[in-house]
């Protein structure tokens, strides 16, 4: 479960003070932000941490626990360094979904489905939730155990917790660490998570922990790094509450006509199967659509020229393990792979170069400069930007995907150029 939110306004605001610093730009009569150094960061730490503890002490959290978790911890550089890194390019899905979904991860997956059957009969049985869905989210999450993450949970969370742009999301998950180490017994230095405080074989956050966990081999203990019945049932337990209705598919594959009214295909538009099918979307394969009476959307992962996706509730519930469409696609179709289903039929434009976090602010800043109102240029692609990209592509008689490509921004920033010119 990992930790999607960016908080890019902070990171550009620390580039510009950065830049500043550097005297790169126009700096005549800017006196240098000063930056605090590592010393005077740790101190401030170390104050932090004796403020939490009230804090967490009024949260009822016992002051043995407390001290124990936070007796051996320091600021840790790596974790603040990873806070505030954003990655110029976002990675394509199709080099995602390449490892994501790769030979070794199915053949991986599928040697455990053999081995575990028992377990995973029985843990998919009492939640209700296909045993293909839990190992693939389990080699989405961690590689099937292989990479959990060895940072110090307190560490961690102490690290975002005391400053950053994800304060607000680590304060709580520092206060339920501590809540788990309390509940559970755990050593303190047996907690391990990733540098964001996810942790276990399919990498939970201590909220959801609290909240979700459950016991899958009856031991008496939830014990999510060592036992794979506990992170397995405590994840089926997730997605069942999630909604995941056995028996009924995520989705599938599909064909679009040439001519389809690209407005529509988007996660926030359900129709039903019969609709979508008289408006000549096929199987893959060419087929009529299986029969269905669950509301159904068109996902588009690459845009108008790459697969097109049917996609169903259950699709949905897996946004709640995990809020990035890739992702739950990811899981789905290694699910599909594990059960011996074929890869994805159509081919992905991996022609198409990727825009980088200037280039997707230029293509935002021309699109408030032709009057659309998107919020704030900030780099992030969101359903406000989507929206304005589908209304330019209709009125331009070009596939209303509202996925950007280099082309688009080419056009889009000319456009914009053209109306300032022209004032
Ligand atoms: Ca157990």
């Amino acid at each position: 479960m990992r930790v999607v939110v960016l908080f890019l306004a902070y990171v550009v605001s620390l580039v510009m003070l950065a830049a500043a610093y550097g005297g790169t730009g126009d700096s005549a009569g800017t006196p240098p932000v000063p930056i605090p150094s590592p010393a005077a960061e740790d101190q401030a730490f170390s104050g932090f941490l004796k403020d939490f503890r009230a804090t967490a002490l009024t949260a009822g959290i016992p002051a043995e626990t407390y001290d124990a978790a936070t007796k051996d911890i320091s600021r840790n550089q790596r974790v603040s360094d990873l806070n505030l890194n954003q990655p110029e390019f976002a990675k394509p899905v199709w080099d995602y979904l390449d490892t994501a979904v790769s030979p070794q991860r199915i053949a991986d997956g599928q040697a455990l489905l053999a081995g575990d059957a028992d377990i995973l009969a029985r843990i998919s049985g009492k939640y209700g939730v296909a045993k293909e869905i839990l190992i693939s989210i389990w080699g989405n999450e961690s590689d099937y155990g292989r990479s959990m993450g060895g940072t110090n949970m307190f560490e961690a969370l102490a690290t975002l917790a005391y400053a950053g742009p994800r304060t607000s999301y680590a304060r709580p998950q520092f206060l339920a660490a501590l809540r788990m180490m309390q509940r559970q017994n755990y050593a303190a230095a047996a907690m391990t998570s990733s540098w964001a405080g996810a942790f276990g074989q399919t990498q939970f956050v201590p909220t959801t922990f609290l909240n979700e966990a459950v016991d899958g081999d009856g031991d008496g203990k939830i014990d999510l790094w060592t036992n794979v019945a506990d992170a397995l049932a405590s994840t089926a337990n997730v997605l069942s509450n999630a909604g995941w209705t056995e028996g009924k598919p995520w989705g599938y594959e599909v064909a679009l006509p040439s001519g389809f009214a690209f407005g529509d295909a988007d996660l926030d538009t359900a129709k039903k199967v019969a609709d979508w099918a008289k408006r000549g979307v096929k199987t893959a394969a060419g087929g009529g659509l299986p029969a269905g009476d669950e509301p159904a959307s068109i996902y588009l992962p690459a845009g108008a020229h790459g697969p097109a996706f049917l996609v169903f509730p259950n699709f949905k519930s897996i946004l709640h393990y995990n809020n990035a469409a890739s992702y739950a696609l990811a899981v789905c179709l290694l699910a599909d792979r594990l059960k011996g289903a074929p890869g994805v039929a159509a081919a992905w434009p991996r022609e198409l170069q990727p825009l980088s976090r200037d280039e997707r602010v230029t293509l935002q800043n021309s699109l408030l400069k032709l009057g659309f109102e998107i919020g704030n240029a900030d780099g992030l692609i969101g359903s406000k930007s989507r929206a304005a990209l589908r209304t330019w592509q209709k009125s331009h008689g070009l596939p209303a995907d509202g996925y950007a490509t280099q082309d688009l921004l080419t056009r889009i920033a000319m456009e914009a150029r053209a109306k300032i010119a022209g004032k």
